[in-house]
């Protein structure tokens, strides 16, 4: 038998601990209730819009960013702003979602595309290079990119190092190195069988199958180290001697006139990076209006690269990837070669127009 008085303190001592239990469960639960920030909240006055949903452009209009996201696009007639707001006045400003190109190798300089830096560059070169044209690619307005052939998996570290916020660029959406056959575009090719550069010899630098099985493999290698996108280099390439670069402006022209769906893609690596939106200028010199070469790279490169949900247009519910320019890009659409404002994901990365207009209201 237990005497009453040892069952009354053991009782005592349960309801304590009991106590204390709910306490600290109430207390965590109203701790993290308090710890929860108040979503950060931002209008952005916009003097002209294009949400590339459609060739409109739309006039005083404000965008309500909350945390990451775009909360609401509504005319400015009919939204009042509170006051004491975080206000953006982007009103002398042509407003856009953020560019996308399809097409980079921001591991790449397009100073070094020659062979020799096959022989010459080390991965660390190949990542410095990727570390300030993912910068670079970001302050020219391209808030989103589809990197497609990189040393192993240099696009895809990259990836992880923005979206965790250690490096400044844009969205990437990876790959690892293209894969082509023997021989292939992807291969060393010209040298003699001894010159050899692999750097994963076992893999075959995960570029180089020849076979259903082989291509399995590399497949499978190339998704067990976090790529978001294969890519095969099942023809020759831009850089394969011979070619005319008369006929890609053709076939371009041909295929727009026949209704092609088109995506923005520069190849940037080849071509140098943060230049990107040169290409604007040719596609309508090859038949396009601004506002479709435009949608080319915002609404439909966002479609392509399967990111439609999050990025590509200016909506309620996309992350806030906007950018604005001084110039009117519907008139001249180069004013896309000198973007003044990037915010990705609610966050200014650039804002560089000029202080008159800065600094008013
Ligand atoms: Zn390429």
């Amino acid at each position: 038998m237990i005497p009453a008085i040892v069952l009354r303190r053991i009782s005592v001592v349960i309801f304590v601990l009991l106590s204390l239990t709910h306490f600290g469960l109430a207390q965590s639960a109203a701790s993290s209730a308090a710890e929860k920030p108040a979503p950060k909240v931002t209008y952005l006055l916009v003097g002209r819009l294009f949400d590339a949903t459609s060739d409109n452009v739309r006039e005083n209009m404000v965008i309500t960013v909350e945390d990451e996201r775009i909360k609401s696009v509504a005319s400015a007639a009919d939204l009042k702003i509170p006051p004491g707001a975080n206000v953006i006045d982007l009103s002398q400003q042509t407003v856009l979602p953020g560019l996308i190109d399809c097409h980079t190798h921001l591991g790449s300089r397009a100073d070094r595309y020659y062979e020799i830096y096959k022989f010459k560059a080390t991965p660390f070169d190949h990542a410095f290079s990727g570390v300030v044209n993912a910068r670079k690619t970001l302050e020219a307005g391209f808030t989103s990119v589809r990197d497609v052939g990189s040393e192993p998996f240099l696009a895809v570290d990259l990836r992880n190092s923005i979206n965790e916020g250690y490096l400044v660029g844009p969205r990437i959406v990876a790959s690892g190195p293209g894969i082509s056959i023997t021989g292939g575009h992807g291969d060393l090719n010209n040298y003699s069988p001894q010159t050899r550069v692999m750097m994963f010899p076992e893999e075959r630098d995960f570029g180089i199958a020849d076979s259903a099985d082989q291509i399995r493999h590399v497949i499978r290698a190339q998704e067990k180290y976090g790529v978001d996108v294969i890519k095969i280099l099942a023809t020759g390439g831009v850089l394969s001697r011979g070619d005319s670069p008369g006929a890609a402006q053709f076939t371009f022209r041909k295929a727009f006139q026949a209704g092609v769906k088109m995506a923005f893609g520069t190849d940037a690596g080849v071509y140098p990076h943060g230049d990107n939106a040169k290409q604007f200028f040719y596609m309508v010199k090859f038949g396009m209006t601004p506002s479709q070469a435009i949608r080319a790279a915002t609404a439909n490169a966002a479609d392509l690269i399967g990111r439609s949900k999050d990025v590509g247009t200016i909506e309620a519910g996309k992350y806030a990837d906007i950018i604005a320019v001084g110039a009117d890009p519907m008139s001249d659409v180069r004013a896309l070669e000198h973007v003044d404002f990037v915010m990705k994901g609610g966050v200014v990365y650039k804002d560089t127009r000029s202080s008159s207009h800065a600094g008013t209201n």
